[in-house]
């Protein structure tokens, strides 16, 4: 659509690159001058503004950004305040002729975007929304009698046929504003910690569109093949760790489906894409999951863990090496393994008898792709009580887990370095080795490394019974009539 020559705005959100980018596309076929805004309004993401982690990526993300549009003559705008404020008086005050933005699909974001929407209708500017964060939006996939699904495999399979991600849109001829209106210094957000903690998020990252580019080419070439059995070895680099860039939006899902779509692995790789946009489709339509259980007899579960042993969770100090090593990797690096997050969460929940909601709150501080929709996802599919979840009674030994996809143990010695010495056999249960073992390999149970904070066999008994317990709660509570407060006249 052409609009006047009037300038127009792009704001930028969960979409911060500049390729395939429809936003900044529309933006620029205004055929005026474009100007670049971010609004910080963490008020505006509900229960769930960024964490520490999420908002030490933001800012670098931000910063490269902002260099990628300097090199094309614009400036970001920077500013704070909630969006519906921000956005017209800025659209105003540079007699812009529309806003453009790309969708994002959480509950708090489209609630943002309504009001937007009102307050620039209110003004005579125009709004253009476009797709983009998602390959199926939400509203697009339904079961054939009506309503979401729930169960993965039927999902994706009406889903996948329908993805169809076009062309890649290269990034537009911008021209930038002649004069710019002062806006705020990225510093000014504040979102680097302080004091700094951030260098191992600073060792393991390259924040930005660069970085994510560069992380996706090297995927296709060296780990995609061999992503259907590498995927699930913490140990090897067969994973893309492309979740931060793809939940920033640095890297459209798109444009990942197009650099892997009929390559050797890519089946199985395009899988685990599809299980984000079932997270969304999810979040879309139970809106209250990041804190309730989506099957609500999980409501009167009795948890009853020993609060100390959440911190030795957060530590990584719980005498389970895969348990360990995987919260260590998280508090270093911002990120974890998919299969060290499912171990990981599941401990927590079953072992500890700890509700799954404190877990999600420290991932959710700690993970640089810390996603609403995709972490709702694992901790309830951890819990048991989510869609498509793990049954609750499936209770995963982390020994037999390690040994299972770590046989080496090389994740462990990487994360945990004071087992480093404990030979193969022993690396996953160093609560089991012969003494003559441990003492060779320079560990002392309860002085270099815990002993485990509770033991297997009884942590399985425990959580077995608090699930019966949690079942007879929920039949009684149907079985008993409900009694009006008064016998009906
Ligand atoms: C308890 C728990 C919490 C999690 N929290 C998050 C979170 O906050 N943010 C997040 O992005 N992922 C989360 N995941 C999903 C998954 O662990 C990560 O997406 C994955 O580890 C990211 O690494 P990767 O990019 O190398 O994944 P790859 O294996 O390379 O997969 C590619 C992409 O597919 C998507 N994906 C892969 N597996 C899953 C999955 N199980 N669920 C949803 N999407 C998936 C991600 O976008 C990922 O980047 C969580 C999983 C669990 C069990």
């Amino acid at each position: 659509m052409k609009v006047a020559r009037r300038p127009s705005l792009i704001w930028f959100r969960r979409d911060l690159r500049l390729a395939d980018n429809p936003a900044l596309h529309a933006a620029a076929e205004g055929g005026g001058p474009v100007a670049a805004v971010y609004v910080w309004s963490p008020e505006e993401e509900g229960d769930w503004p960024a964490g520490a982690a999420s908002r030490w990526w933001l800012h670098h993300s931000l910063a490269r950004l902002e260099a990628a549009l300097v090199r094309r003559g614009l400036q970001l705008l920077i500013c704070r305040g909630t969006a519906e404020w921000v956005l017209p008086r800025l659209a105003r005050q540079l007699r812009a002729a529309q806003v453009c933005c790309t969708r994002r699909w959480e509950p708090a974001a489209l609630r943002q975007e309504g009001l937007v929407a009102e307050a620039l209708a209110q003004t005579g500017i125009g709004f253009w929304v476009a797709e983009g964060s998602l390959l199926c939006p939400p509203d697009r996939v339904e079961k054939t009698g009506g309503g979401p699904y729930q169960v993965f495999t039927p999902y994706w399979r009406a889903a996948a046929p329908g993805i169809r991600p076009g062309l890649a849109l290269r990034v537009p001829a911008l021209r930038g504003l002649r004069r710019w209106p002062a806006a705020l210094d990225l510093q000014a957000l504040g979102l680097l910690p302080r004091p700094d903690w951030a260098l191992g998020l600073r060792e393991a990252w390259q924040p930005g569109e660069a970085g994510a580019q560069q992380a996706l080419v090297s995927f296709v070439a060296q780990g995609l093949a061999g992503y259907p059995t590498g995927r699930d070895l913490p140990g090897e680099e067969g994973i893309s760790r492309l979740s931060p860039h793809l939940h920033f939006g640095e890297l459209s899902p798109a444009q990942i489906w197009r650099a892997v779509d009929g390559l050797p692995g890519s089946a199985a790789y395009e899988r685990q894409l599809g299980w984000r946009e079932f997270g969304h489709q999810l979040l879309h339509h139970f809106p209250l999951t990041p804190d309730q259980p989506l099957r609500p007899e999980y409501g009167a579960f009795p948890w009853g863990g020993d609060p100390e042993h959440l911190r030795a969770w957060q530590q990584g100090q719980t005498g389970y090496p895969l348990v360990d090593a995987g919260m260590r990797q998280l508090w270093q690096t911002g990120w974890m393994h998919n299969r060290a997050r499912m171990v990981t969460a599941s401990f927590l929940v079953k072992h500890l008898l700890l509700p799954w909601q404190a877990g999600a709150r420290w991932f959710w501080d700690t993970l640089v792709d810390a996603d609403l929709a995709n972490n709702t996802l694992g901790w309830q599919w951890a819990a048991g009580c989510g869609a498509d979840a793990a049954p609750y009674f499936r209770i995963f030994s982390p020994a037999r887990q390690g040994e299972r996809f770590d046989p080496q143990g090389v994740y462990v010695r990487r994360w945990v370095p004071e087992l480093a010495g404990v030979p193969a056999a022993w690396v996953h249960r160093p609560g089991e080795a012969p003494a003559g073992v441990l003492s060779e390999a320079g560990v002392v149970l309860g002085r270099t490394y815990p002993w485990p904070i509770v033991d297997h066999a009884m942590a399985r008994q425990r959580a077995l019974a608090a699930l019966g317990r949690m079942k007879a709660i929920s039949r009684a509570s149907v079985a008993t009539p409900r009694i009006p407060a008064a016998p009906p006249a």
